[in-house]
């Protein structure tokens, strides 16, 4: 018996002991791929409370501190964290090649690898990455179909993202599932490092504090530290929002916006244009939603930008030669989309009339960007692409992807033949919707389910064509593509497009959860589809696949087969020659 009992205690003291392979935590993450030079922290999280001395970490075999020129900061507690912490902040590597990490407690360690790269000689004088958030190939193929026109299988044209020589499918999952959002994906792109749901240029840490966790390096701070490049981004969301804020932000939490505009100020971004001025402003201003007195208009003024808030100021800011540091915030939130803004002059748009089109932001911005003589890197996003397909609207989404695309023919106009300037233009994450034929208005039956055509009986839309500017001028047509989520809460749908306002498809119901909004329930032939997200879900939710990622200009070469979105910033920083050390 007494064998017995040992026996088990043996037992369960190496399942202990062989454990987790959560026991102790790295970061930067095993199988890390760092570019040579790049700033980071790195953290070691230990299981439970350790003494200093039992804290050991090395690199290929020499002691932490040695081999990185400091020594860490070792926490005996965390904060609300019974356990132990190695910290070493702003440390880099700048020999390409693989690297061991081992840390030990004394009792166990941890090993994960690195590779740190380098990168060849410069490409690219420029480089403009577009990102339509949520974008996914039904949002593309439609697209494509309201601007290009379609007869006989043929498309009468085609979109500008998709003429282009290069083309990947880009892998998005994060750190902590499968499932990302638009903070780890957008980090990804511009730190080169995997990260978890909400967090942004950070490894999420255990503890609460959303800024304390390990940092790597934005592409904008990599510039600005290293080169004398400038750095534009340009969105129609809020600034602050997870896409634009990726380009300087260190957070675990996303909607840290107040922060997140003081590392817009501090990063020396030369042009920022987008919606989200509400935390620009101090507490006290009509309109702030900032929770401090600090007026950021005003320390970017001093910092020699040009501040602007309509789409009549941003051009005369523009035609003056000497405006290098471009700020335009034109809306307190997100902007209007294209559908309100040009066409049904709804949303905000009455009390926001001068909200300037994002293809005029993206031509402002090549032309205060290109004034800098050593060319650039300009980040833009379509951002209401992925917040109108959240509520299922998908004819707004789609409307704002040939946006994105018309933004991508001026920047493709720009490039022109000098061969200087990588264009990438990809999504950050898709939405589940697919294109399954069309509604014919013309099929006599009071069920719309039954004006569904499918197969042979989809049959063509039938749009008018697209105006100068690339959209149709009615989306309410009697033959009209009939796209389909796959996520949803329980909503009425109305094979419609939604005329009087962006979609709302459900509403707060009892005990926290969400139930069809009964404002569409008499829409003629609108039937319900019963949920099959959990009852507490609003709308519709991000999914998994591949993004499609096309790309022109020199480096584009990279941008084929499968890529892991890391693997973006890669391209990017290849292109400019942006590491430290011997080139590899
Ligand atoms: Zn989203």
């Amino acid at each position: 018996m007494i064998w017995r009992i040992l026996g088990l205690a043996l037992t369960l003291a190496v399942a202990i002991d062989a454990a987790p392979a959560g026991a102790i935590t790295i970061y930067p993450i095993d199988r890390a791929q760092i570019l040579a030079g790049s700033r980071f922290d790195l953290k070691v999280e230990y299981d439970g409370v350790i003494g200093a001395a039992d804290a050991k970490v090395t690199i290929d075999g020499t002691d932490l501190s040695a081999a990185l020129g400091r020594p860490a900061t070792f926490v005996e507690r965390e904060d609300g964290v019974a356990a132990s912490a190695l910290i070493l902040r702003d440390v880099s590597l700048t020999k390409p090649g693989r690297y061991a990490i081992v840390a030990s407690d004394g009792k166990t360690s941890r090993t994960v690898g690195w590779e740190v790269y380098g990168t060849g000689p410069r490409k690219a004088r420029n480089v403009i990455l577009f990102i339509g958030d949520g974008m996914a190939a039904a949002h593309r193929t439609a697209a494509r179909i309201l601007t290009a026109g379609i007869s006989e299988g043929k498309y009468h044209g085609g979109l500008a993202m998709d003429a282009m020589p290069n083309m990947a499918l880009v892998g998005t999952a994060g750190v902590d599932s499968i499932i990302t959002d638009s903070a780890n994906s957008a980090s990804a792109y511009t730190t080169g490092h995997k990260s978890s749901v909400n967090a942004l240029g950070v490894y999420a840490d255990r503890t609460p504090d959303t800024l304390d966790d390990p940092r790597v390096e934005t592409l904008t701070s990599l510039i600005k530290r290293t080169s004398k490049l400038a750095v534009g981004v340009v969105t129609n969301t809020e600034v602050e929002d997870a896409t634009p804020a990726a380009m300087v932000a260190h957070t675990r939490r996303r909607s840290d916006y107040d922060p997140i505009v003081r590392m817009f100020h501090e990063s020396g971004v030369d042009v920022l244009m987008g919606g989200g001025a509400a935390h620009f402003l101090p507490k006290s201003s009509p309109g702030s939603r900032r929770k401090d007195e600090i007026d950021y208009i005003a320390k970017f003024r001093t910092g020699g930008y040009a501040i602007v808030t309509t789409e009549r100021e941003m051009k005369s800011a523009t035609a003056d030669p000497a405006t290098r540091r471009l700020l335009g915030l034109f809306h307190p939130g997100n902007m209007d989309g294209v559908l309100d803004r040009k066409f049904l002059k709804q949303g905000t748009v009455t009390s926001f009339p001068e909200q300037p089109d994002l293809v005029d932001m993206v031509k402002t911005a090549l032309t205060v960007l290109a004034r800098h003589e050593d060319g650039f890197v300009l980040m833009v996003e379509s951002g209401l692409i992925d917040k109108y397909s959240h509520p299922l609207d998908w004819e707004r989404a789609v409307m704002d992807t040939i946006m994105l695309d018309r933004a991508v023919a001026a920047a493709k106009e720009f490039a022109g033949a000098r061969n200087d300037t990588l264009i990438m233009v990809t999504a950050d994450h898709t939405h589940g919707l697919s294109l399954v034929g069309t509604v014919d208005d013309s099929v006599r039956s009071p069920e719309m389910r039954d004006r569904i055509g499918v197969h042979e009986k989809a049959g063509y839309p039938n749009y008018p064509p697209a105006n100068d500017e690339g959209y149709p001028s009615r989306l309410d047509v009697s033959r009209r593509l009939a796209i389909f989520f796959s996520a949803f809460p329980d909503y009425y749908e109305t094979y419609r497009p939604k005329l009087d306002g962006p979609f709302v498809p459900a509403v707060g119901g009892p005990d926290k959860s969400y139930v069809a909004n009964e404002k569409y329930k008499d829409t003629p032939g609108a039937v319900l589809r019963v949920g099959n997200l959990p009852h507490g879900a609003p709308q519709g939710v991000h999914s998994g696949e591949d993004v499609i990622l096309t790309a022109t200009g020199p480096g584009a070469e990279r941008v084929r087969g499968f890529l892991d979105n890391t693997e973006v910033f890669r391209i990017v920083v290849d292109a400019l020659g942006l590491a430290a050390g011997p080139a590899q």
